[in-house]
């Protein structure tokens, strides 16, 4: 093996408009594939599910974790009505999905008590998991181990894991979402403040991660290498290895037990669909195409704290214009992350700085729908 040779390469959606390409490289990836075999254990028996589009990195899991164990993969075909009823018709003992997936089953009521036995494995990860949606998969799955783990992109894959207690693990939930718990063995967790000091123990500041998992940057990108893969002020009372660290831009508060509870993100980075996406990259383009500087894009509809969507709120625009908007949008991102509504605002609200308000254009939506 060639540790520094790339293993695979994965755009995530950028900021300016342009998707950031992370190379990760084969250590990365071994170290990722060594950790989980320890961790999961699968074997020849199991039936590992398929669920993850081969553009997310959480798709290279489902491949080599089960061909590895010489398990049996089992995709989900786009005519199967949900990738839940895969578990039943395939006899299925690993799941791995983004919490949206589940909760749509849990939407069309397949989440039954007892209604998935065979699964020993049932992880979660890409999105927030919501205690209820946790405690819901968990009574369908009853007989399975149920983990949230935790990762981006750019630390290969999924790098903390929180194993979920029916007994002790609703209490321990922070804004009803599961904590996302301990690094894997080997790698490194560091909660900072903005000038990548660590924060005390209990504050919340933003994680940064490190270790064998972690990639070195960009392709060809050294700008936004260079924030992103940073090295950590050392604080005299912490033990902070002289190492690169990636700064993830979510935020979250560590206990003293070193368990990490999500807080959210300090940007604009979203999830649609267990996708990610940053909002700024189409706000570029719907603005380009509604030909107007008031027009953002929000996540919408919200049910649980997550979004399904994405809609266009613009000002001074056309109603009759929209369809052609859409369209305009089509040509130039992938189908999750264009707007499949175009709402028309007498005025854009700002805050205090003077920027677009997306908290309150939220509120508006919400008021508007009801
Ligand atoms: P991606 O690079 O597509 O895997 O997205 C990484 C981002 O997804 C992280 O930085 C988080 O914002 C989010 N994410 C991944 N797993 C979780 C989780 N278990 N809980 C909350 N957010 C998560």
């Amino acid at each position: 093996m060639d540790g520094d040779a790339t293993a695979y390469l994965l755009f995530t959606s950028g900021s300016t408009g342009i998707p950031k390409g992370v190379a990760v490289s084969q250590s990365n990836a071994v170290a990722y594939m060594e950790y989980a075999a320890k961790r999961f254990g699968f074997h020849a028996a199991d039936r590992c599910s398929q669920n993850f589009d081969l553009t997310f990195d959480l798709s290279v899991h489902d491949l080599f974790t089960c061909w590895d164990a010489g398990a049996t993969l089992c995709p989900y075909a786009e005519q199967t009505l949900t990738p839940a009823t895969l578990v039943e018709e395939k006899a299925l003992t690993c799941w791995f999905s983004v919490p949206s997936v589940a909760m749509f089953a849990s939407k069309l009521g397949l989440l039954d008590p007892g209604a998935f036995p065979t699964l020993r494995w049932s992880l979660f990860c890409g999105e927030a998991l919501s205690a209820s949606l946790a405690a819901a998969w968990q009574g369908a799955a009853n007989n399975s181990i149920l983990e949230n783990l935790y990762g981006p992109t750019e630390a290969t894959i999924a790098i903390t894991y929180y194993r979920w207690d029916s007994a002790t693990s609703p209490a321990e939930c922070v804004r009803g979402l599961v904590p996302i718990g301990w690094p894997f063995d080997g790698q490194q967790v560091c909660a900072v403040d903005e000038n990548l000091a660590p924060v005390a123990m209990g504050e919340s500041g933003e994680l940064c991660l490190g270790g064998s998992q972690v990639t070195r940057g960009y392709l060809n990108d050294p700008e936004k290498t260079a924030k992103s893969f940073v090295r950590l002020k050392k604080a005299s009372d912490q033990h902070i290895s002289d190492q690169v660290w990636y700064r993830t831009g979510d935020l979250v508060r560590q206990d003293e037990r070193g368990c990490l509870f999500y807080l959210g993100r300090r940007d604009f980075q979203v999830k649609i669909n267990g996708y990610r996406v940053e909002l700024q990259e189409i706000d570029l383009v719907l603005r380009e195409a509604a030909h107007t500087e008031l027009a953002v894009a929000i996540p919408w509809p919200l049910s649980d704290g997550s979004a399904s969507g994405i809609v266009g709120v613009v000002s001074g625009s056309d109603p009759k214009l929209d369809a052609q908007i859409i369209a305009a949008c089509e040509t130039r991102l992938p189908r999750y992350m264009v707007p499949n509504r175009i709402y028309h605002f007498p005025q854009i609200p700002l805050n205090v700085n003077g920027k677009i308000d997306r908290g309150k254009i939220t509120e508006m939506l919400g008021k508007w729908e009801n």
